[in-house]
């Protein structure tokens, strides 16, 4: 009652005046025009309208906030002189700017994706803050290591910054998976050149107007909106960019890793796709599972690379799961994202992959349970989609869908079970329901995967490592993993005239 009373206020935010904010590409703490002239505009999905336009990068902009970047991370650059309990304070003020702000971030990020308002304020906008905030701990507890070696030697490592680090995200969670980056890129000392997905570039370019604020000194974070194969990969293949991280498509992925071999050889972390097995025990308690299932396939619309798109039920229990999982989908409020209510907004793109991979459903033989269409005159919305008797060889059972669609399978055994789970190119989370400890900890073992959920979804917090198996990714993002991802351990080894005693 109270989020439907706090309704109004959501209408009386909509109308944000954009042209306030400075939608152009930020370099060295500077707002910047793209060298083209080129602009592109980004949509809102809810209503397919125009918001605004921006500043469109490529490569000679890439090459400016490179350039800006090398001399930020310059030895003896306020930057690199900066000592670490200071880089800390400025993430923790960074984290401060975002709560003060949450309202305006929340709602331009339900602009741009469609995303319900509520979900971008209490997940979106609460892991942003936590992972700031996280990582402005670690700022000055990242310790090397002494090492006794042979003979009269002493030796210890220190845990560098890499120097300039690309960073390339995508539309599901715009402001979120930038922050997955940025957070412990700076916190070791780093310096950042970052490029938001085109169709949700809007919370990016905010975030670069705090960063100017909380006082980062010019060029330790430059932003510049663009297209993936034109500013994303003049990142991927800059010489000068010593790491880089991204999420997005196992597809782009690929391109970005051949990239980094092809240039510098610069390190990569990369988080991909997932068709990500949720395994229901018969023992199982049915309310939980069946509600965490759901919970995990049509979060942020289906839009996760996390998303339980393979739903495997024990025989004894299925007929049951599907019919109260129907149930569920058949009751998800799907509409104005704007609206407390609702729990399901437009997707931001791949609405006709995604149409097309339930018609492949039901033309493999699944039992459509429910949804199954898009909904009429309304732009990008479609229906929450159940589909039961699904098979392993069928395409909703092998491809991510990224969209409202539970494709929801039956097991006999646990053996078979691990086997049909891991027998995938991905490996990205599972998620195993049961009582029985045994059980669980037989699964949690022999899934192949980043992430095991047991009885539990989507538990992702910022002090825990998430990444993938197999081709769901290469590297750690989150935790105290995250920390070698953007640090070179450097070996220094000092020759004592005498043998310690
Ligand atoms: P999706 O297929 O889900 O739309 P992508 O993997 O294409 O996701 O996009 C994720 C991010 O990768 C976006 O910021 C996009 O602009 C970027 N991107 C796309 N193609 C390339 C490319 N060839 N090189 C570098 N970045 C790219």
């Amino acid at each position: 009652l109270l989020l439907v009373a706090l309704r109004p206020l959501f209408f009386f935010l909509l109308p944000i005046p954009l042209p306030l904010l400075s939608l152009q590409i930020f370099i060295n703490n500077e707002w910047h025009e793209s060298t083209s002239g080129k602009k592109f505009p980004t949509y809102n999905p809810s209503t397919l309208e125009k918001i605004c336009d921006i500043e469109e990068g490529d490569k000679p902009d890439v090459d400016n906030a490179v350039e800006a970047a090398k001399a930020a991370f310059q030895r003896g650059s306020p930057w690199r002189q900066m000592d670490a309990p200071s880089r800390g304070r400025l993430l923790h003020k960074l984290a401060d700017l975002l709560e003060r702000d949450r309202v305006i971030l929340a709602t331009l990020e339900t602009m741009d994706t469609g995303k319900p308002f509520l979900q971008a304020y209490f997940i979106d906008l609460e892991g942003c803050i936590r992972t700031l905030r996280y990582y402005a701990g670690w700022a000055d507890k990242i310790q090397g290591r002494t090492i006794p070696v042979d003979e009269n030697f002493v030796c210890f490592t220190r845990h560098e910054p890499m120097g300039v680090c690309g960073a390339i995200t995508p539309w599901n969670f715009p402001l979120l998976m930038l922050v997955w980056k940025m957070a412990p890129a700076l916190c070791c000392g780093n310096t950042l050149v970052v490029k938001p997905a085109e169709q949700t570039p809007l919370t990016a370019l905010y975030i670069g107007s705090l960063i100017k604020e909380v006082g980062f000194p010019p060029g330790v974070v430059n932003i510049v909106p663009g297209y993936g194969p034109t500013a994303g990969a003049a990142i991927s293949t800059h010489d000068s960019i010593d790491k880089i991280a991204f999420t997005g498509s196992t597809k782009v992925g690929k391109l970005i890793k051949e990239a980094a071999s092809k240039s510098n050889l610069k390190r990569v972390t990369l988080e991909l796709g997932g068709k990500n097995p949720c395994i229901v025990c018969a023992d199982a308690d049915l309310d939980l599972a069946v509600e965490c299932a759901h919970q995990g396939v049509f979060f942020n619309q289906g839009q996760c690379c996390t998303a339980a798109s393979r739903v495997f039920v024990e025989e004894q229990i299925y007929p049951e799961f599907v019919k109260r999982s129907v149930e569920f989908a058949k009751k998800r409020l799907v509409g104005d994202p704007f609206d407390a209510r609702t729990e399901q907004g437009p997707q931001v793109t791949q609405f006709d992959k995604i149409l097309e991979l339930i018609e492949s459903g039901k033309k493999e033989g699944a039992k459509l349970e429910c949804g199954g269409l898009a909904i009429e005159d309304r732009g990008l919305f479609i229906k929450p989609t159940v589909f039961s008797e699904v098979t392993d060889n069928m395409r909703i059972a092998k491809e991510e869908i990224f969209g409202p669609v539970q494709p929801i399978m039956k097991f006999k055994n646990i053996e078979e079970v691990i086997r049909r789970a891991n027998s995938t190119e991905y490996g990205l989370t599972a998620a195993v329901f049961t009582k029985n400890l045994d059980r669980a900890l037989t699964l949690a073992s022999a899934l192949q995967s980043g992430t095991v959920w047991i009885n539990c979804y989507n538990a992702l917090y910022a002090q825990a490592p998430f990444g993938g198996f197999k081709m769901s990714g290469n590297g750690r993002e989150l935790g105290e993993y995250a920390l070698a991802e953007y640090t070179e351990v450097k070996t220094v080894t000092i020759k004592l005239s005498q043998k310690s005693p």
